[in-house]
């Protein structure tokens, strides 16, 4: 198992920033042909998704989709910190993304890319990669 972290440094309060380069150069740094890699988020505002990285409409739709059905205000909310929306999109959308590596390579489709997802932003991140043979 080899595990390595790296930071975002997200610049809005919902946003997706496409983390696939970083996620293969770990792959890389391990060494691993044929595994499996693990990122993972260690944070209880902020996620990771694997979906689409040709039409950035898609991300958009995405968090305005999300923030339809989680508003940032609701009358019932009573974490004292003002972030419910936050933890409850962080839930939704997950902390972690497994991927298998093929050829030393992630086995994502044309389209997909791995997107790590900031609620409660604009915030510095981390990431851990987590890269199985
Ligand atoms: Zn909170």
């Amino acid at each position: 198992m080899h595990n390595t972290t790296f930071d975002v440094r997200t610049s809005g309060r919902d946003q997706m920033i496409d983390i696939t380069p970083q996620v293969a150069e770990a792959i890389r740094d391990a060494g691993v042909v044929s595994g499996q890699v693990t990122v993972y988020i260690p944070h209880t505002t902020a996620g990771v998704t694997i979906n689409e990285n040709a039409d950035p409409d898609v991300i958009h739709d995405m968090l305005a989709a999300l923030d339809k059905a989680i508003p940032w205000r609701e009358s019932f909310y009573q974490h004292a910190e003002g972030n419910s929306a936050a933890h409850v999109k962080s839930s939704m959308v997950g902390c972690s993304a497994i991927v298998p590596i093929v050829g030393g390579r992630m086995a994502l489709g044309t389209w997909q890319s791995v997107f790590f997802c900031e609620f409660d932003g604009p915030r510095s991140r981390r990431v851990i990669v987590s890269v199985a043979d």
